[in-house]
């Protein structure tokens, strides 16, 4: 089997209501959509969702590259996977969301020619996934307003923080009184503090019983994540300060985290993702699996499977297309009791079509 032809589109979609982080302010979902080609008659489906506050990429980049990696990849064989992404970790540093989104469609296509669904092929554990749901950075008035989700049936809360401590202390509070005792909460503070600060700040969160709290400082602080891990109440979670393998080996080998969490966009795809996973599962440390908030929903197919697939990922918060007004695509996992990710049987990633009527 060859690669005949990759086609690239673009497209965004206006999220249901802006979404704050420590970082800044997300209004769209921003994907590059690709569709491999290949001579079996076989298409594969893949997406790329560049975020600039947490990756520093941005869509006309990840056209660009994808451009570059489409020359590259014509005549090769789309379930070469290692081969795919050796030439494309030549050809382009770093560039994880074009990587990823050629890597998900190359999965797609194994799973298409394997008549198998993507999360049999990656281990089959289970066709299901439970995710959290996020709560962007508001008034603790609002943000106490998570108790809708609750009701809906979602059993975790992820919520934001990171500006300063006496509005996060009041939003996280907020939230616990909303929600009460019987749901998780975890943090995410996108890099927003200073290791003693952070370390303070758990402390008194703490008695609002925090499962775990995700980056805590910038992303190449790693004395100050280690400093945080060792002395907080609360365990800590790498995102931005775990790329790629290479970092999650580090990271474990040092203890500097609990938990790691795992984002396509990131680490350039599955392949790549599956030796995070095995490098901090020998290391007994848990993975979850995320998403960005710029994502259409196709690429969660592919990191659903993923963490549907094997035990050491333990954690989902791949909600960012539950915030869209339309999908781009139909197809995929279906939902079930609100907070539960069920897997398609279809081969692959399950999609049907795109939905070109969405292409910009
Ligand atoms: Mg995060």
């Amino acid at each position: 089997m060859k690669i005949t032809d990759m086609k690239v589109h673009m497209m965004q979609v206006p999220l249901v209501r802006p979404f704050r982080i420590s970082l800044g302010v997300i209004t769209h979902a921003v994907s590059c959509l690709v569709e491999i080609e290949t001579d079996a008659g076989i298409t594969g489906y893949g997406e790329g969702s560049p975020g600039p506050l947490i990756t520093g990429e941005n869509l006309p980049g990840t056209v660009e590259t994808l451009r570059v990696f489409r020359e590259k990849l014509i005549g090769m064989d789309p379930r070469d996977i290692e081969g795919i992404n050796a030439v494309m970790n030549r050809a382009v540093a770093y560039a994880g969301t074009a990587k990823a989104a050629v890597d998900i469609a190359c999965h797609d296509i194994l799973g298409k020619a394997a008549g198998l669904p993507l999360y049999k092929l990656l281990g089959g554990l289970s066709n299901t996934i439970e995710t959290d749901m996020t709560v962007g950075i508001d008034t603790p008035e609002l943000m106490a307003g998570a108790k809708e989700h609750v009701a809906a049936g979602f059993r975790v809360i992820k919520t934001k923080v990171g500006t300063n401590i006496a509005d996060d202390i009041a939003r996280v509070k907020a939230i616990r009184e909303a929600v009460g005792d019987d749901v998780k909460i975890r943090l995410d503070a996108n890099q927003g503090w200073h290791a003693r600060e952070a370390v303070e700040l758990l402390k008194r969160l703490n008695e609002y019983d925090i499962e775990l709290v995700e980056q805590p400082v910038r992303r190449f602080d790693f004395e100050g994540l280690k400093y945080v891990t060792a002395n907080s109440p609360v365990p800590v979670m790498a995102d931005e300060s775990c790329w790629d393998s290479k970092d999650a080996l580090r990271l474990v080998s040092e203890r500097a985290v609990d938990f790691i969490n795992i984002k396509l966009m990131k680490c350039g795809g599955l392949w790549e993702a599956k030796k995070i996973v095995n490098i901090a599962e020998a290391a007994g440390v848990e993975i979850m699996l995320g998403c960005m908030a710029e994502e259409s929903g196709i690429a969660i197919n592919a990191a659903a499977a993923l963490g549907a697939a094997l035990g050491n990922i333990t954690r989902a918060d791949l909600d960012a297309s539950f915030s869209l007004k339309a999908l781009p695509y139909e197809g995929g996992f279906t939902i079930e009791n609100t907070k539960d990710l069920v897997l398609s049987e279809n081969p692959g990633l399950g999609l049907v079509r795109l939905k070109e009527e969405m292409f910009q």
